[in-house]
């Protein structure tokens, strides 16, 4: 396939060219369309796959299709990662393919100036991109508003249990508005992230690579 059959609208088509995004990876393909349609996801994917562009490509046309300014401290996307350094890469590919729509990302993790994330909520965002501490830290002071959350991502769930988030994400999540599109994304499939999937997940399409 290719993206324009995927469903994809011009803007996010010129990101893509302009980096070299020329043919969907499989994990893609499969996850563009149902992802468009609104569907949730479960994704069995590693890195490498692709699985970045595969889930931010349909949030970032949902967002831009339905375009509402930014209010202060409030988000409509949420993207869970478990690292700082995936955080970072996560919100460098979702700059990358919304160059062409104007939305407005905002990146909350710890190590890193609690004041300045503050400072840019004050702006609202439209994707918040975090990892669990910090973003609870943001949501317990009211800095951080996640009533008005359309798309959630968590991403590399298994390793999210790994380092001992379990607590984090339930908080998080038990904020989230529950309609609201969701996918999750993880490398394996053990039984406590089955059992997350299925609190997170509504009749989800499966993709596994
Ligand atoms: P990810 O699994 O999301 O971490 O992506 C792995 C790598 O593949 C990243 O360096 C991406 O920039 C790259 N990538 C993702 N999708 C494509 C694509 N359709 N064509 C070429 N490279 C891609």
């Amino acid at each position: 396939p290719t993206f324009p059959a995927l469903g994809l609208a011009e803007p996010l088509l010129r990101a893509l060219e302009a980096r070299k995004f020329l043919v969907p990876t499989p994990i893609q393909a499969d996850s563009i369309p149902a992802l468009l349609d609104g569907k949730d996801l479960l994704g069995i994917a590693q890195t490498g796959s692709g699985k970045t562009a595969a889930f931010t490509l349909p949030m970032l046309q949902h967002l831009a299709a339905h375009h509402v300014r930014p209010a202060p401290f409030v988000t409509r996307a949420l993207i869970l990662a478990p690292t700082r350094e995936l955080a970072l890469q996560i919100d460098e590919t979702a700059r990358a393919l919304s160059q062409h729509v104007r939305l407005r990302t905002v990146v909350i993790i710890g190590g890193a100036s609690r004041f300045k994330q503050v400072e840019a909520m004050r702006r609202g965002a439209d994707i918040v991109i975090g990892t669990p501490g910090r973003v609870c830290d943001l949501m317990q002071t009211r800095e951080l508003q996640l009533g008005a959350v359309t798309h959630f991502v968590l991403d590399e769930a298994d390793r999210m249990l790994d380092l001992g988030f379990i607590k984090d994400i339930r908080r998080i999540v038990s904020a989230l508005p529950p309609r609201r599109q969701s996918c999750l994304f993880s490398a394996t499939m053990p039984n406590e992230v089955a059992g997350l999937a299925n609190s997170l997940l509504r009749d989800p399409v499966r993709v596994e690579i």
